[in-house]
């Protein structure tokens, strides 16, 4: 059984949080892309989690967690992801964790170069979490990477980075005029910051494929949501993968299986980190007060994150890029101090409105046609089944369900494990 749980919206929807949940009933949780620009929190007895790199199942002991080759790491950061969870007595260990050996690492200088590009661009600057994630994927794609596999061969690494390091400096002394990395510098890092992971990488899909053979359960984890990927998202305002379902045996290591379900996680409000078209977005007090309600302040970076209501065109388009089969809805008890709750439900573009996401410049100049439903005005933080829920509050799920074309599951009304009901 293999299934993706994937984010419909911009990120930050609660993926950790359902991820962690849905564990449960899992084997095995690999995350498939993206680097240590997810924040994922997950809330159980142990105490408060973020997991920037680590999958969400990593808090279960009886979950193997795998970490694809889809995914860009930064080991100096996997490091100290992996000593705070050890202090906080999770164990890891071969058994539990596996690093696909075609994963490309994340080094310092794409760090450097992401801040030196975020300074360059000024007011045009991209939002990026400064943590390398585009450099290192571009560099991927123009072969110039280093891979988990390649820790193994000093000699060869030695090699391969000389040459790289070499052209790198091309761009950040040569070009920006910064100061030039040294190749033995990065040498030295990747042997001190590789070795606590080296036993932990191998051919994931080896075991993968053996898992699916026997018979084992497969989670996919996303980072973000529909809306950053990099070819269905608010390009350029994307992260730089692939952040959609159909992405995910590719990324984890079984590029020859099929996903049987997709879960979507889907937020009862909208976020949005960073910068890019947002269509749905509040400000002012009415912003000011749904971002407390939500706590809406980035796991990964402590921005404050822009904010707005459901946006029916946008998570409708999410669902369908996502092949959603199943939704989990997120963070409905934030919206019990409204009287009123807003939801866009057509955008307009220069006088047409529509209900079919639009891109480029028309995405830039849509305005969002809100229309309201009734609150329910009271704390939902306890409801645990179906006819636990006020009617305007079951009437709000069943609404969005209906506009969104997809089944709503899950209801999460908190953010501990158990503060969730399923729908009947
Ligand atoms: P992710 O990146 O999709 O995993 O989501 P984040 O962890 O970045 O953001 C979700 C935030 O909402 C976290 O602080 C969670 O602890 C919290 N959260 C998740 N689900 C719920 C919920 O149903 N209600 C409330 N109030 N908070 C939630
Ligand atoms: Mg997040």
């Amino acid at each position: 059984m293999l299934t993706a749980i994937v984010g419909i919206n911009w990120g930050d929807e609660g993926k950790g949080r359902m991820v962690d949940l849905l564990a449960a009933d899992y084997d095995i949780v690999c995350r498939y892309q993206g680097g240590n620009n997810a924040g994922h929190t997950v809330v159980n007895e142990s105490g408060k989690f973020i997991l920037n790199l680590l999958p969400s199942g990593i808090l279960r002991s009886d979950v193997v967690n795998v970490m694809g080759n889809g995914m860009v790491i930064d080991i100096e950061h996997l490091h100290k992801e992996l000593n705070n969870l050890r202090n906080a007595g999770i164990k890891i260990t071969p058994d539990n964790l596996k690093i696909s050996d075609k994963a490309i690492i994340c080094l310092p200088y794409h760090v450097k170069q992401d801040v030196l590009e975020e300074e360059r661009l000024k007011d045009m600057k991209f939002g990026s979490t400064r943590r390398g994630i585009a450099p290192v994927y571009g560099d991927k794609y123009l072969k110039k990477g280093i891979r988990m596999g390649d820790l193994f061969n000093k000699e060869a690494l030695k090699e391969r980075l000389d040459q790289i390091v070499e052209w790198k400096n091309l761009l950040i002394a040569g070009g920006y005029k910064s100061v030039e990395f040294s190749s033995q510098d990065m040498f030295d890092w990747l042997v001190k910051y590789s070795e606590d992971i080296k036993d932990y990488i191998c051919d994931v899909g080896l075991f993968l494929n053996d898992a699916v053979k026997s018979g084992k359960r497969i989670m996919f984890e996303a980072q973000l949501g529909a809306l950053r990927d990099i070819d269905f998202g608010i390009y350029p305002y994307t992260s730089s993968s692939s952040t959609i379902a159909a992405y995910a045996p590719v990324g984890a290591g079984v590029p020859g299986k099929k996903l049987d379900n997709t879960i979507g996680i889907m937020k009862a409000y909208s976020s949005c980190v960073g910068e890019g078209p947002f269509t749905s977005e509040m400000f002012g007090d009415e912003a000011t007060a749904l971002r407390e309600a939500g706590g809406e302040y980035g796991a990964a970076t402590g921005r404050p994150r822009r904010v707005g209501p459901f946006d029916i065109v946008a998570s409708k388009y999410g669902v369908n890029v996502q092949g959603a089969d199943m939704l989990a809805l997120t963070k409905l008890d934030v919206l019990s101090y409204l009287d009123k709750i807003p939801v866009v439900v057509a955008y307009d573009v220069n006088g047409r409105i529509t209900k079919d996401f639009p891109t480029g410049e028309e995405l830039n100049s849509a305005k969002p046609v809100v229309e309201y439903v009734d609150g329910w005005k009271c704390d939902i933080g306890k409801c645990r089944k179906e006819s636990d829920l006020p009617k305007a509050a079951y009437d709000y799920i069943k609404y969005l369900e209906a506009q969104v074309e997809c089944p709503i599951k899950y209801v999460s009304v908190g953010a501990e494990r158990e503060d969730y009901l399923i729908m009947n």
